[in-house]
């Protein structure tokens, strides 16, 4: 759970997949004449793993090269899954087969435990062993039918992932007043233009 996710109402069982995925900022639109700066949250060994200890997801130990890119891979893995409408999760078989060998770097195993039940846990035990929390978040949100809620903004300029509350769950845009105006000023331009 992050500052971000509870503003925009991201289910706190999806929460570290929703701020993980944003890690990458690549807005590039001007908003008021302001440029938004492109970021990466997670671009260096350290900062992943202060990014995990913000979260409880740290382990400690250290994060090492290979670490970091296994996390960079299972990101650009659940960006390319997200950007898809959830029609086109289920049969696109390059983009489920990139997040599957993705994940394969987190496995889990069902554990028995005290107040909590049967429930998945991570088997890597280094540094990176908290990351497995996006593994069991994207098998418990599919479950229960939230994953589908999870999309990426259809705008090309903010790829931004937002959580569709949306009663028919139809929403593209991560914030309709910004990114769909946007979007449609330009549709309606470039019908204007076309026109003459
Ligand atoms: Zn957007």
């Amino acid at each position: 759970m992050s500052k971000e996710s509870r503003k925009f109402q991201v289910p706190d069982a999806l929460a570290n997949v929703y701020d993980f995925a944003n890690t990458l900022d690549v807005r590039h639109f001007s908003h008021f004449g302001v440029e938004h700066p492109q970021s990466d949250e997670i671009a260096g060994m350290k900062q992943i793993a202060d990014w995990m200890q913000e979260r409880g997801l740290g382990a400690g130990g250290r994060i090492t090269p290979a670490m970091l890119a296994t996390a960079l891979r299972l990101r650009g893995a659940l960006r390319a899954y997200l950007q898809c409408d959830p029609a086109e999760r289920r049969r696109n078989k390059e983009v489920l087969g990139a997040l599957g060998d993705a994940l394969a770097a987190f496995p889990l195993r069902v554990e028995a435990r005290v107040g909590r039940g049967a429930a998945l846990s991570a088997m890597r035990e280094d540094a990176l062993a908290g990351l497995s929390a996006i593994a069991i978040e994207l098998h418990n949100a599919t479950l229960v039918g939230t994953l589908d809620r999870l999309k990426m903004c259809a705008s090309e300029e903010c790829r931004r992932v937002f959580f569709d509350r949306s009663k028919p769950s139809t929403r593209r845009w991560c914030m309709s007043t910004l990114c769909g105006n946007r979007m449609k000023t330009r549709a309606y331009r470039e019908r204007q233009r076309e026109a003459k």
